[in-house]
Formats: C-alpha cells, structure tokens, sequence
C-alpha cells in the first residue's frame, strides 16, 4: 500500500446490492453512486463488499478476479467463502462468493433462510479482511442485512487484530425492513446465546432483530434524510425502534441522498428518445409523444401525462391511489405507471388499463431504461408516500423537467417544495396528510397549472433541473463524520 493510501481513511462499505452489479430500489443507487463521490476526497480511500449473486449480469460476472477462498463458519455449518474483485469507476469492489447462499433468481425474500444468507454475508465481511488484507478504519453498513457486523465486531472480534480498530456508521435506508427472525437463530447462526436477544442487544420483542443489533452496537447512525431522521424516534413512524433511537439521538444524522446527475441527465442520457435541458426543453415534448405512443396512450393537447415508477407496495401510498383511482381518471391526464411488488396493487393497475386504455397504461416489470423514458416523457411525477426515508425518483424527476406531485414525509418534504407557497424554490405539489382526498386536491392544482399557468410551470421546471443534487453534498457531509471518529 502507498504512504498516500496509508494516510487516507480507509472506508468499507458493506451492503445488499449495488449499480450497476443489482439493484432492487434505492439502496443499489446509493451504493453505486455515494463511494465514487467519496473516494474523490483527498482523505479517503474507499471499497466496496456485497455479495455475489448469480443475477449480476454475466458481462461483469466475466470480468472478476478471483481473490482468495476460504471457510467461515455459519455457526457449525463449515461454509465455503470466495472472494471476487471487479475494479469499476475507481472503486475496488469485492465479491463475496457462495453459490448455496446468493444463487438466486430473487434477491431477496427467502423467508428464515434469509437469515442465513445474510448472516453468512455479516460473518465473511469480517473473516474476510485478514484474507484479502484490507484494513479498514471504518465498515460503513447498509441497511439489516449488514446489521449484525457492528455487534459481531463489538461482541466477537474487538479484541483481536485486525479488527480491534474498526469503527462503524450503520445507514438506515428503511426502517421498516427489520430483518426479524426466530431468537434461536442468534445461537445457530452467530453462536450468541439468548440473553444477548432477550435483553434487547441484538432482539426486540423476544425475536432476533438485525437491524436492532446494529441499532446498539454502530458507533455512528445515519440515516437518509434530516426529516426522517427526525420523523423516526416518534411512534407513529418508529416502527417499534423509535426509543431505541431516541436514546442514540446523539449518533443519529439525517444526510440527504444525492442521485448520480451522469446517469440522471436529460441532456445526455442515451435512453431516452430526444435529449434536453433547463436551457431547451423542446426535447421534452418529443419525449412526452414517444411515451405515449410507447405506453399506447392517445396523443392529446394540452393533457399532462403523469408518471409512476416504483415499487408497488403500500409504502409508495397506493392505498392513496386504490382510494381515488376512479376519481383520478375523470381528470384530464393520462398515467404512465412503472413498477413491481404487490398483486394487489399490480392487479389494480392492469384492471383500470384494460377499463381506461386511452387514459391509463401500466407496465408490470422492472426496467431502468423505461423507467428514463417515464422520467422524462411525463409532466408531472405522482409519488404520495406513506413515508420517505429520502425517495431518489423525485429527485431524478426534478432534473427530467417533470414535476413532482407528493405527500410531505421524510426525504420527499425536504426535495419538493410546494407551488402553494410562493418562496422562490418551488418546484412542485405537495400535500400534508395522508388523506386520498388531499392527494386528489393536489393533482386536480396540478393538472390545473399546467393548463392554465405555462410561464409558472417552465420557471418550476427550470428550479428543479437546476437544483444540485449531486452526491458531492452527501459526501462531504459523510466525510466529517468519518473524520470525527477515532
Ligand atoms: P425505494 O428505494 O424505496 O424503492 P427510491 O425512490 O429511493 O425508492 O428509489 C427507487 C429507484 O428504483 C429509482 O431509481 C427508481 O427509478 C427505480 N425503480 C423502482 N422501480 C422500478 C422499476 N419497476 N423499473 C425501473 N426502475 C425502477
């Protein structure tokens, strides 16, 4: 290693998914994008470790290194390890490699198993630095299914080197995913015995609790938006943890996620079917004809399209939308939707198309490219969650142009800002309570607007690309805190 390397802090980050390896949601942009904006400060030097699915695309699964193997122990299960690297965009990432555990179709959702793939992945993070001769001063963990490195580090390897050194941030992508399973499996799995769930350490509710553990033993928390930092520690949206971090308040900090404004650019982006920009958006409305044609949706003046992409699940607020589709679809617009999850909520999205072909037109896949296509070819973006942790796909629907339509929580309170209140950043419609008439009021404004008030539009257009978003103001606030530990 070089003096240079030498005087650097050395960050891993540890994590579930990652751009352009996998991606899920939100987490895999973060993870893609906040290590490149990191490791361009002087002080830092940054790698990156997450497990080797077998869906990674074969392009970049050919492109690996083999590094080292050996075993970790999974409890008594003896367990074969690999170590895999790929250099991309500057940063080392490492692979940590069994085909038992992360030969999937799925990421995730294995049910108990799930316990054990990750539990496997938490264990050969840390058996793994020795190997590979990575020494880091700081694991940056993501979200459960890197929960248990803190504790494992605190209650198993704080006495030897070279782990005795090593402190950890533990980020909060999402609360509600707890990692939460039978307490016995602390004992099989990390060989910790009962008290260690019972007393609350690494459990809650007599149930072993990743997310819980790192929640106690992380020595910085962070989390993804100052709101949501704030909006956590209150019991309607503590989802059972907010005492706990309460007690930590003093750890918890609330940074904003950025987006990656190379991979989220009208004015480049190569998926979309006409370029654009804050200086000429003519571009859009050639986007705009190309969706629709795309999505089989009639060419219409004057009728704003909206767009939707996400995971459908009851946290994006389509318990909102199921209230007042109806209602919804007697407006003038038409309604672009992108997104996987629930039946219910996929199942709803292909009745109303078939019911309302010229005014609703849902896709039922995940697709990034698509996705840009939505971005950039609607006017407006409807995202009423239930809550936020921060949302990117408002922020990158800020810089295609297209207007963000949301309910005030977490990191969607803290990006939009409501054409109500004439403060000078507005940049879209926001509304207060999760209430599926208070959302109607806000898209009929919305629709509204854009008919009637075309300078106040582009001026709300032209805020929102030109607002930054880059992950250089994230960095630099992850940098002091990485600084500060010792
Ligand atoms: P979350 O992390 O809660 O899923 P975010 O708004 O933070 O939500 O991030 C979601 C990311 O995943 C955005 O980049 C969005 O464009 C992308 N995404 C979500 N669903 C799909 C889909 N079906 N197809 C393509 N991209 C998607």
């Amino acid at each position: 290693m070089s003096k240079a390397t030498k005087e650097k802090k050395q960050i891993l980050f540890a994590l579930s998914e990652c751009v352009p390896f996998i991606k899920s949601g939100g987490l895999a942009d973060v993870g893609g994008a906040l290590p490149i904006a990191l490791n361009r400060k002087r002080s830092l030097n940054v790698s990156v470790i997450m497990p080797q699915y077998s869906a990674i695309p074969h392009t970049l699964l050919k492109k690996m290194e083999h590094v080292c193997s050996f075993d970790v122990f999974v409890g008594w299960r003896k367990k074969y390890c690999g170590i895999n690297k790929l250099k991309h965009r500057g940063i080392t990432f490492y692979f940590v490699d069994n085909q038992d555990y992360f030969f999937n179709d799925y990421l995730y959702g294995y049910g108990d198993y799930e316990a054990e793939r990750f539990a496997f992945f938490n264990i050969a993070v840390l058996e793994a630095l020795p190997h590979i001769g990575l020494n880091p001063d700081i694991i940056h963990c993501h979200d459960w299914q890197t929960g248990m490195i803190p504790a494992l580090l605190n209650i198993k390897y704080a006495s030897s080197s070279p782990w005795d050194n090593i402190k950890t941030v533990f980020t909060i992508h999402n609360l509600r995913y707890q990692g939460i399973f039978a307490s016995y499996l602390a004992l099989d799995y990390f060989g910790l015995d009962r008290h260690f769930v019972d007393s609350g350490l690494i459990g809650h509710d007599n149930a072993l609790n990743f997310l819980k553990a790192a929640l106690t033993y992380a020595d910085k928390i962070t989390t993804v938006s100052p709101s949501y930092s704030k909006e956590i520690m209150t019991r309607w949206m503590g989802e059972g943890l907010d005492y706990k971090l309460a007690e930590r308040q003093g750890d918890v900090i609330g940074i904003l996620n950025g987006i990656d404004e190379n991979l989220n650019n009208p004015e480049i982006d190569s998926d979309i079917p006409a370029n654009f920009s804050a200086n000429d958006l003519s571009g859009k409305a050639k986007c705009r004809k190309a969706l629709r044609k795309e999505a089989g949706l009639p060419e219409k003046n004057n009728i704003p399209v909206i767009g939707m992409v996400g995971r459908l699940t009851a946290q994006k607020g389509l318990d909102l939308i199921a209230h007042v589709l109806d209602d919804i679809l007697k407006l003038d617009l038409q309604l672009v939707v992108l997104g996987t999850g629930d039946d219910k909520y996929s199942d709803m999205f292909r009745e109303y198309s078939l019911k309302h072909p010229d005014k609703l037109s849902a896709f039922i896949t995940f697709d990034s490219a698509l996705a840009k296509r939505i971005y950039a070819g609607s006017d407006m973006f409807l995202m009423p969650s239930l809550f936020e942790p921060c949302g990117l796909a408002q922020m990158i629907s800020l810089k295609f142009g297209t207007l963000p339509i949301v309910r005030e929580t977490g990191g969607l309170k803290d990006t939009v800002f409501s054409y109500e209140n004439s403060t000078g950043l507005e940049n879209g419609f926001t509304f207060t309570n999760y209430n599926a008439h208070d959302m109607l009021f806000s898209i009929e404004l919305a629709v509204n607007t854009y008919k009637t008030q075309k300078a106040a539009w582009k001026k709300m257009q032209i805020t929102g690309m030109n607002t930054d978003f880059s992950w250089k103001v994230s960095a630099t606030h992850y940098t002091s805190i990485y600084l500060g530990m010792n």
